[in-house]
């Protein structure tokens, strides 16, 4: 019997596809292709185009695939020490052309008789170094003199390798899974009046493979362009939609635990700053302090530019969730940035009476065990990690908040997982924060699900950070300036990214810390990279802090968060290769305290990437320090992706979106999945499992 739903794609090895055999099979498996359903969605990444034979008299040596349909009319075997080549004239009614062969097996060679007719089809073009026009190793069927010859209609589909694996047998297998849609459909689940493409599922995925030839000749087919690509996206993305939504819904059947709105500790808490909180943080306060105050779980984004200060608003809300007798986690993407929300919660919440506890994968034995057990009796009420806070080992007494830090790189099965430390039929309330501001745009196509608020405003008294853009020609120059700088006592953190293709970075901030320790003896110069142990990074990080060093040579490691008021310089080496949305946070760790801050862009004068696109980058970050414009600007340039910074991981779950390039989709996706979701709970629940089936709802 046939099943109604994608059970057979999505359900069957890819082992059961007639002829296949276990070597390919396993080859498949190691590129992570198991079912019928992962094969379709592996896409040709270009075409050839066999759909027309070409006359000889028409074609242009310029390098393109032609097809031809001849005769041979000379073979000659050149046989040197260098070359094992056959030559041979192809002749048709309109002209001859030249054809050459290397390396050919004896057999193969003896097929190639004067007077045979061939199918032959290849890249032909002029050959400076003797003048000659060739095809250059066509592929060739043979034909006999009577036989009809039947272009293909469609465009021939060319594959990423798979080992061992040659094109034609990909082309095959895929092809046989294709056809099987004609018995076995796909089950469309697109509603018309959603479907703008008008392509099934199956028609789409037939076009992906094999389209039609385009309309302009030798037109180059770029896969990701064409509208049936564009259609699977916009499923994808309507399914992504969806599952957001229905997360939400789901966690939505359970109440949170509503908490007293105003409470007094923090109203002195508050008072005892020794600033006063600006307008957006008050109002941001606000806006989460109400969301708490109600049974219905928080789920809310705060956003802002770097150093507006997020962190003080969830400082605020773990205070109140504190305070009425509960508990809250932060959940951080990283162990430096832990250790670091660590050390300012624990200060500024430990003369409020709240006890705050980091936990992560180093503390181990006694000291675990009792950091867990004092978890799990509600001690400790606000506990700060990584991944560690969600582990199986750990239980809480009464969490209902989880305040996430820079949750786009976690993926939602993360989240998930946190959630379920939730006391049973409650739902936590959720606070995450994003280390930039996040344009509107981006901000309701990827985190629709939430309640926004934002940051708009710098703390008073913020002198603009000054940003200078350099060739390395002039890096001695900087590198006497901050000889002078640092003996009146600044401090200055130097970043280099990997600067050579495929150099470690780790060992570009090497060489770095070896020629500043040689060319100034005479400062105490410290060196920070991930490689080293967590311990260590923490302790560079708090000597640093301390003012032992002047200098902080670090990895893009020091992007996020960091926070030491004292140093006003940093020099980003290398910047030609850097994001926006990194380059503004890398900045923004300077231009936190008092003091006039500089940041000192160099890029690699003779590097090859410094295109035109990198250099508006870099006059952009000259140009302004609002966070807010650039992202705006990111946005324009390199899409969403960049936006959010480098490591997205939260957005690997997607298999055929890419949020940079079908950024235009998501507007309308979102739309559909809004109808959807409300109206049509069958479709709703089939292109969830369809398409991210971890999320079954
Ligand atoms: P970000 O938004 O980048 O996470 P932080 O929360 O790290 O910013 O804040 C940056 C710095 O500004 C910290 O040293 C913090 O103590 C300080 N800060 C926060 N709010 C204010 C304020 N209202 N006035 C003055 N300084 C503030
Ligand atoms: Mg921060």
């Amino acid at each position: 019997m046939v099943p109604k739903d994608d059970s057979y794609y999505a359900n069957s090895d890819i082992a059961i596809i007639k002829g296949l055999g276990t070597t390919y099979t396993s080859s498949f498996y190691k590129k992570g292709i198991f079912t019928l359903f992962d094969l379709l969605l592996d896409f040709p990444f270009k075409f050839l185009d066999q759909t027309k034979i070409t006359k000889i008299a028409d074609i242009r040596p310029d390098g393109g695939f032609y097809f031809i349909d001849a005769h041979i009319v000379a073979v000659q075997n050149v046989l040197t020490r260098r070359v094992k080549m056959l030559k041979m004239m192809l002749q048709d009614d309109t002209g001859k052309i030249e054809a050459v062969f290397f390396n050919l097996y004896p057999n193969q060679i003896k097929a190639y008789t004067r007077g045979r007719r061939i199918l032959a089809f290849g890249p032909v073009k002029y050959n400076d170094y003797n003048g000659v026009v060739n095809f250059t190793q066509p592929t060739v069927t043979f034909l006999e003199e009577g036989d009809e010859v039947k272009p293909q209609e469609r465009m021939t589909p060319v594959y990423h390798a798979v080992e061992k694996v040659p094109q034609a047998a990909i082309r095959k297998a895929v092809n046989g899974v294709l056809q099987s849609l004609h018995a076995i459909p796909l089950p469309e689940l697109l509603p018309q009046k959603h479907n703008p493409f008008n392509l099934t599922l199956s028609q789409a995925l037939d076009l992906c493979h094999y389209p039609f030839p385009p309309d302009i000749p030798n037109q180059k087919i770029i896969p990701e362009k064409t509208e049936g690509f564009k259609r699977i996206s916009y499923e994808e993305l309507i399914a992504y939609q969806l599952t957001l939504l229905s997360v939400k819904r789901k966690n939505e059947q359970h109440n949170a635990v509503a908490i007293d709105k105003a409470l007094e500790e923090t109203e002195s808490f508050i008072k005892s700053l020794p600033f006063e909180l600006t307008g957006a943080q008050m109002r941001s306060f606000k806006e989460v302090q109400q969301d708490l105050s109600s049974q219905k779980p928080m789920l809310r984004l705060l956003h802002g530019d770097v150093g507006s200060g997020k962190t003080m608003v969830a400082v605020l809300a773990a205070i109140q969730v504190a305070k009425s007798g509960n508990q809250c986690v932060v959940l951080a993407p990283t162990e430096l940035l832990a250790q670091q929300h660590y050390q300012k919660f624990k200060a500024l919440l430990d003369p409020c009476g709240i006890r705050t506890e980091l936990i992560t994968s180093s503390i181990k034995g006694v000291k675990r065990k009792k950091l867990l057990e004092d978890i799990e009796s509600g001690e400790v009420q606000v506990i700060i990690g990584t991944h560690s806070v969600y582990q199986e080992e750990v239980h809480y007494r009464n969490l209902i908040l989880a305040i996430i830090d820079e949750q786009h790189r976690f993926g939602i099965d993360q989240r998930i997982a946190l959630l379920k430390k939730a006391p049973s039929d409650i739902t936590m309330h959720q606070l995450v924060m994003t280390a930039t501001p996040i344009p509107r745009t981006l901000q309701l196509a990827l985190f629709s699900d939430l309640d926004v608020s934002t940051l708009d405003e710098l703390p008073k008294g913020r002198k603009p950070i000054i940003t200078a853009v350099m060739p390395d020609t002039r890096k001695a120059e900087v590198i006497k300036r901050l000889d002078e700088v640092c003996h009146q006592g600044t401090q200055v953190y130097w970043v280099c990214p990997n600067i050579e293709e495929n150099e470690d970075e780790t060992e570009s901030v090497k060489t770095t810390y070896k020629e500043l320790k040689k060319r100034l003896p005479d400062l105490k110069i410290g060196l920070l990279h991930g490689q080293l142990a967590t311990n260590e990074k923490n302790k560079v990080m708090k000597a640093f802090l301390e003012k032992e060093y002047d200098i902080l040579v670090a990895t893009t490691i020091i992007e996020v968060g960091v926070d030491v008021p004292n140093a006003s310089i940093i020099v980003i080496e290398g910047a030609q290769r850097l994001g926006l949305a990194q380059l503004h946070q890398l900045r923004g760790r300077v231009g936190r305290g008092a003091l006039d801050s500089y940041c000192i862009l160099i890029y690699k004068s003779s590097e090859t990437d410094v295109n035109d696109i990198a250099m508006q980058r870099l006059s952009i970050m000259r140009a302004t320090t609002d966070g807010f414009k650039i992202a705006t600007e990111d946005l324009k340039l390199r899409g969403p992706g960049e936006v959010l910074g480098n490591k997205q991981t939260g957005f690997d779950i997607f298999r055929v979106v890419d949020v940079n390039r079908d950024f235009e989709l998501i507007d309308i996706a979102r739309n559909a999945a809004l109808d959807i979701i409300h109206n049509d709970t069958e479709t709703c629940r089939a292109l969830i499992a369809r398409w991210f089936p971890k999320f079954k709802v």
